[in-house]
Order: C-alpha cells, then structure tokens, then sequence
C-alpha cells in the first residue's frame, strides 16, 4: 500500500544488487534467450493474433477451438508435437561450443518451420504436447 511517507528514494535498488542464474551461465543465457525470441516471433505474428481474435467472445474470455471451452483468459500458440523448449534445449546442447547465437536461432527457426502450431486453452496445449 502506498504512503504518504514513501518517496520516490524509498522505491529504487542499485543494478548490482539484482543476479539471476543466467548471469554466470552462457548456456542458460542462450536457452533462454532463444526462447525469448521464439516466442516473440509467434506472439508477433499477424496469423497467430487474428487466430486469437477469432477464437474471442469478450474481454479475457475466450473460446478453445480444441476442447469448445469458454471463459479462457487466454489463449495460448501451441506446437503440435514435441514442445519447442525440447527442441531448443537440443540444439544448445549439441552445438553451443561450434555454433554463435544467429547460427542457433537459425536453427530454432528451422525447427519451427517443421511444426504445426495452433491456439488452445492451457489445459490443451499441454495435452498437445507428445508424452
Ligand atoms: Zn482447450
């Protein structure tokens, strides 16, 4: 709860005091990073935001084109398949130490390439994913 003897002093920290695990580990900091910009390129995507549009009854209501389920807050893009985290994860771990960052991304996105990949409720886009 704000207060009136908060000021803007009491609401700041210095950038040093903020670590994360990736901080020390290029390895994770490329998974991740990867990943961010995998799923920047679907969330971007005119194709997938018009999915979605179609799929919306209200604000923050949403019909599941796979399980006919109403009252999603959202939807989500969904691979078919194996999940693409598995398949970035791969590629870190067989060419991270022969490969740099664009030649990786160029291999996510050939991957992509080979998915199918819809819009469905939570529930749905785990169950998409291969066991
Ligand atoms: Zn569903």
């Amino acid at each position: 709860m704000l207060t009136d003897d908060l000021d803007c002093f009491d609401m700041v920290i210095c950038g040093n005091e903020i670590s994360c695990k990736w901080d020390n580990d290029e390895k994770e900091l490329t998974r991740r990073a990867l990943r961010e910009m995998q799923q920047k390129r679907l969330m971007n995507l005119p194709t997938i935001k018009k999915m979605k549009k179609q799929c919306q009854i209200a604000q923050n209501n949403y019909l599941c084109p796979i399980c006919k389920t109403k009252n999603n807050d959202i939807l989500q893009a969904s691979h078919i398949g194996q999940p693409i985290i598995k398949k970035i994860n791969n590629i870190v771990d067989r060419y991270i130490d022969t490969l740099d960052f664009y030649e990786l991304y160029k291999k996510v996105i050939e991957e992509e390439d080979n998915s199918l990949i819809t819009v469905a409720c939570r529930k749905c886009n785990k169950d998409l994913e291969d066991k």
